[in-house]
């Protein structure tokens, strides 16, 4: 990998995201969709991001990555320090340095990602040679050693292949590929599976923990699929309506899960001796940025622990048990995080 050796040192954070507020432009009005979010990542860690669609998880990593539409979403506050730096503060020209060489990301549908008019040689042989001083004889060959390195057989023909003569499976690795070609500290990935049928999921999910464990690269890894989350994760966020809800370690969640909402998400994974018929789903929606209660819980219309405080008091992340964050009433004797506000 990248040689620093204060990698290895597990206390330190690689990645600290503080109180980030992001919003969005719509009709004139500015709507928050990421709400006073706070958490890190350490080297080697893989932190998994869950909840429904809509409750702000990709927004979160497109705020990381400073991919937010720039006609309509900005950070309005908090900061995004990676590696030491404030991503935050970074001129577009800063940030293409570290996007792609130093935090890569992979999206769930590769081919919004990789540009069909283009081989996949020359989408890869394109980020190594715009981050590493070699020739262009040397990216090829580069390139063909990381097909290879993501399970592509045949790399020397795929190389000159065009990303629709490939499956979804093959594109999501030729991704995967694109992402560590620079050898990244940090990989974000947004649901890298949910487009691909089970069998291949599986293999995917097994080559980013594979690629993870041989490095030093620690991964965000966005899914609304608390299997995968069990699978692959150290800690886990769950976040709703623009809030993170719950923080904790893997274990903790699946065996104490605390927030009424994690509950039901943990209700809603598929048992093996289960009925598909009666699989149990969260009754109602996830508000829209515009219905956004004002006040109280965010999550009280759907709780089925309700209590009426719960629409006039809004709950804060506050450490419950040694490490295991909460926002719920339920919990309201726990003492809120220091320097985390409502
Ligand atoms: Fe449910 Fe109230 Fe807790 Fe919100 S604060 S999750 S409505 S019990």
């Amino acid at each position: 990998m990248k040689g620093n050796a204060s990698l290895h040192n597990k206390d330190r954070s690689l990645l600290e995201v503080k109180n980030l507020e992001t919003s969005f432009l719509i009709d004139g009005q500015l709507y928050n969709a990421v709400d006073n979010v706070s958490f890190t990542v350490k080297p080697r860690q893989i932190v998994g991001i869950v909840g429904e669609s809509g409750c702000g998880k990709s927004v979160l990593s497109l705020s990381i990555m400073k991919l937010l539409p720039k006609d309509t979403g900005m950070i309005r506050s908090g900061e995004i320090v990676f590696d030491g730096k404030h991503l935050e503060q970074m001129e577009d020209a800063e940030i293409n340095r570290i996007r792609g060489n130093e935090a890569a990301m992979i999206f769930q549908e590769p081919m919004t990602s990789l540009n069909p008019v283009f081989t996949i040689g020359f989408q890869l042989m394109e980020v190594l040679l715009n981050h590493m001083k070699i020739s262009k004889k040397e990216a090829r060959s580069k390139s063909i050693d990381l097909l290879k390195s993501v399970g592509i057989s045949r790399p020397e023909k795929i190389v000159d292949e065009y990303p629709h003569q490939l499956s979804g499976g093959m594109r999501q690795r030729v991704m995967i590929a694109i992402a560590i070609a620079c050898q990244p500290k940090l990989l974000i990935a947004d649901e890298p599976t949910t487009a691909l049928d089970v069998t291949v999921q599986a293999q995917i999910l097994d080559l980013i923990k594979g690629i993870q464990e041989e490095s030093n690269m620690a991964v965000i890894l966005i899914t609304h699929d608390l299997g995968v989350v069990a699978e692959m994760c150290d800690e886990v966020i769950v976040m709703y309506a623009g809030k993170i809800v719950e923080k904790t370690d893997v274990d903790t969640l699946f065996y104490h899960p605390k927030h009424p909402y994690t509950k039901l998400l943990m209700e809603a994974i598929p048992k093996m001796d289960q009925d598909v018929e009666v699989l149990s789903s969260i009754k109602g929606i996830v508000p829209s940025l515009k219905n956004m209660p004002k006040q109280g819980c965010r999550f009280a219309e759907r709780c089925p622990m309700a209590m009426a405080k719960c629409k006039t008091i809004t709950p804060i992340l506050a450490n419950v048990e040694d490490g295991h964050e909460v926002s719920c009433l339920l919990y309201e004797t726990s003492k809120p995080k220091e320097g985390v506000n409502a």
